[in-house]
């Protein structure tokens, strides 16, 4: 039997262009023979439309939001669960391929727990866990985890010690700093700062996408990242190097001007892989991991490594770079799909 699938893409976040074109490349690597194949679309606005049952890949994103003869409802959101007849549409499992908030917090998470479905990625905790930088850092200090200084603060701590704050930065971090919301991705919102005034600016900056700010001692290294994909006993890809050619590695450079060089496998010693994939695999039991996580990493001059974040749904069209480094470990991107597939079955059956 053909297993019936939901792809759940748009989203009400700063990544829905992003989402739609992953959705986009999914439907193309789908074997059709093996799935049906629904979609279900977020707008921008945080509603939800479930389209027809694809007969074949999407060539257009806008065959992906529909226009105005959306299928089903807007009203219920459970409705996507019902078909024009009344009767209710049985998913084997959801593919949510939403990222930042709504999508990669949690939160939708706890929705297809609550209706008991099964869904690719990971469950309630290591996706809100994952999201929140702070909380993060927390759970990799106490798996023992490298990472750089940081402190953090929310927005009514900085309007009524914001002195205390910024002392507080100078005296445990070195300069230049980065500034974070604590909960978003694509770099939205980041800022370095090489002095105290930059260092104000680039709060305010955060403080319009957050209430919790990360501040962190900024690192002269290169950034490799791993892929993680797996449940209980999870495998660990070969390294990738990113080379932005911009100060850092901004919106911009991830998703504008594709000048961004991703070199994989990574040149390191033997050692420092060794190390890496180790450290990633416990940064993913840190959080409670399950399907897949991107581990990002700091790699000193000196091959000292530090890890930066864990991203539980990473880039993930065909030329980002969780997918390209599953291809560079023998896994092709229709092979991934499939397995992320079985892996979210397969956490759910243990679970029932
Ligand atoms: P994404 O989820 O898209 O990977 P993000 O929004 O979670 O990104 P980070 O990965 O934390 O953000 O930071 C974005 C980029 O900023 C990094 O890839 C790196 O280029 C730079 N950066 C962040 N923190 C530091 C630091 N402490 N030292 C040096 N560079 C940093
Ligand atoms: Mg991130
Ligand atoms: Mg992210
Ligand atoms: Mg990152």
């Amino acid at each position: 039997m053909k297993k019936r699938i939901g792809l759940l893409y748009g989203g009400k976040s700063a990544e829905h262009e992003v989402s739609l074109s992953t959705a986009r490349a999914v439907t193309g690597a789908l074997n059709f023979e093996e799935y049906e194949v629904y979609p279900i679309f977020i707008t921008s606005d945080g509603e939800w439309r479930r389209g027809e049952r694809l007969e074949k890949p999407v060539s257009a994103i806008e065959e992906l939001q529909f226009g105005d003869n959306t299928t089903i409802l807007e009203n219920n959101i459970t409705d996507f669960l019902i078909d024009k007849n009344g009767a209710e549409v049985k998913f084997d499992v959801i593919f949510p391929l939403l990222h930042g908030t709504n999508g990669e917090d949690g939160t939708v998470q706890g929705l297809l727990e609550v209706l008991n479905l099964p869904y690719v990625g990971n469950g309630v905790l290591a996706s809100s866990a994952g999201m929140d930088k702070v909380v993060m850092k927390q759970l990799f200090e106490i798996a023992g985890l490298p990472q750089v200084p940081y402190t953090y603060f929310i927005r009514s701590e900085w309007k009524n010690e914001q002195q205390a704050i910024i002392e507080r930065c100078e005296n445990n971090l070195n300069w230049p700093m980065f500034v974070k919301p604590a909960n978003l991705g694509s770099s939205v919102g980041i800022s370095k700062a090489t002095n105290r005034e930059e260092l104000e600016k680039a709060i305010e900056v955060a403080l319009q996408y957050d209430r919790k700010i990360v501040v962190e001692q900024g690192i002269v290294a290169r950034e490799v990242e791993l892929a993680v994909l797996g449940n209980d006993y999870p495998e660990v890809s070969v390294p990738g190097e990113i080379k932005p050619v911009t100060d850092f590695y901004d919106y911009d450079s991830k998703y504008k001007d594709g000048s961004t060089a991703l070199i994989i496998p990574a040149e390191l010693p033997v050692e420092t892989v060794a190390s890496l994939k180790e450290l990633a695999k416990r940064a993913f039991k840190a959080i409670d991991g399950s399907g897949l996580v991107r581990a990002d990493f700091f790699v000193t001059a000196e091959n000292n490594v530090y890890i930066n974040e864990v991203n539980t749904m990473p880039g993930f069209t065909p030329v980002s770079m969780y997918p390209l480094l599953w291809q560079h470990t023998d896994v092709s991107y229709p092979e991934l799909i499939d397995r992320l597939i079985t892996l979210a079955i397969e956490r759910y059956e243990e679970k029932q």
